[in-house]
């Protein structure tokens, strides 16, 4: 927890459950990416957390945006950026939101299938538009899964089709799965992405833009590796990839830029055993799987969660608390918790400012969504 953080929880004690972002490790993060990728245009994935102040911040640092609906571009405008500095990211878009985000001034459009190819063509005629490419998301912890992407011999179709449609065949995307544990999988990603570049050149169109995607980690429970392992792995494989025809490079990270900036501050609401012989407590939060924590999801993101306590650690389940089974925070993984805490105590969940105050549900059994504080 970072001292100003802690100084605000200390001095406003606001109510809880919230959402503390430290606006000052926001701009670390985005320096330490642009010093780890110095080629690379950052476009920050807008959804990990749209605060206002978080895109303003990133606009004034020079950052780009990935954004997938048109609320978040002008989100992004409203904030600073600029139309030509954003990339509608999402593959899935109705017709009429292409050619709102095309009037708004943004130029560059995602796609993965042929329906979308038409329907940017009509609604933006002359946009740039670049192609997701499938991966396994293999080694994620937040797998992205087959939703996204198409293989890399229908990418290559599509993207001679685009010229035919009058687009701007600009590109390629992937995204290698959030939390992604293993910079290795950058590797492949980039190779499949240089052959299609290398096919399309044989046909005389020459694609511009590799678009790195997001999943780059924060750093929860387990340990991941360090952003210049990364870095190191994924410059690596494209000058052995794409030799000495480099493309831009973009990259979006949402996780990496903000997870570590916020703390969420939860208070204890009740502390209970099933039986006399139950072997672990379970600690019922006031934030859950509904007001933000969607993420702990089959257990998949691991928060470190901290007590101001000291006493001797013991296992506990961790819920939330709405009136849903599904509300369990975790039940497999071994959290520990000191014996002494108390009903009413506060708790700290660490490198929470990623896909947390946006994935709160509005009102689920009445309780409001996460509140965000940036400071
Ligand atoms: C969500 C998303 C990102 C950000 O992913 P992280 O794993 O948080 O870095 C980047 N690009 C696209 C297209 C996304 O949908």
């Amino acid at each position: 927890m970072t001292k100003r953080i802690s100084a605000f929880l200390t001095t406003e004690r606001p109510a809880t459950p919230c959402l503390v972002v430290d606006l000052a490790v926001v701009a670390e993060n985005y320096r330490k990416l642009a010093d780890a990728l110095p080629e690379a245009g950052i476009y920050y994935a807008v959804k990990a957390n749209p605060a206002p102040e978080i895109l303003r911040l990133l606009a004034a640092l020079g950052s780009a945006f990935d954004a997938a609906s048109v609320p978040e571009i002008e989100m992004v405008l409203a904030e600073g950026g600029s139309p030509e500095r954003i990339s509608y990211g999402n593959t899935i878009k109705k017709k009429a939101d292409i050619a709102a985000a095309h009037a708004l001034g943004v130029q560059l459009f995602a796609f993965d299938s042929r329906a979308e190819l038409e329907k940017i063509a009509t609604a933006a005629p002359g946009a740039k538009v670049f192609c997701r490419i499938l991966t396994s998301g293999e080694g994620a912890e937040w797998p992205l899964s087959r939703k996204f992407g198409c293989s890399p011999s229908t990418a290559s179709r599509l993207l001679r089709e685009a010229k035919a449609l009058g687009l701007q065949p600009w590109g390629v995307s992937f995204h290698v799965g959030s939390q992604q544990r293993n910079p290795g999988q950058w590797k492949c990603a980039v190779g499949a992405a240089a052959r299609i570049f290398r096919e399309l050149a044989e046909d005389g169109i020459d694609l511009q833009m590799l678009n790195i995607g997001g999943g780059l980690p924060a750093r929860y429970r387990r340990k991941v590796p360090s952003l210049p392992v990364y870095a190191r792995v994924i410059r690596t494989a494209i000058r052995k990839h794409f030799g000495n025809r480099l493309p831009d490079v973009i990259v979006e990270p949402g996780r990496q830029m903000v997870g570590e900036a916020g703390i969420i501050e939860t208070e204890v609401v009740l502390i209970s055993r099933k039986s006399r012989s139950d072997d672990r407590r379970w600690v019922y939060l006031d934030i859950g799987r509904f007001g933000g924590l969607a993420e702990t999801e089959a257990e998949a993101i691991q928060y470190p969660i901290r007590s101001r306590r000291k006493g001797r650690g013991e296992a506990v389940v961790l819920a939330g608390p709405t009136c849903d089974s599904a509300d369990i925070l975790y039940q497999k993984a071994e959290y520990r918790l000191p014996l002494d805490l108390q009903i009413g105590d506060r708790l700290q969940i660490r490198s929470a400012g990623a896909y947390t105050a946006t994935y709160a549900s509005v009102a689920f059994n009445g309780f409001q969504p996460l509140r965000c504080y940036c400071i």
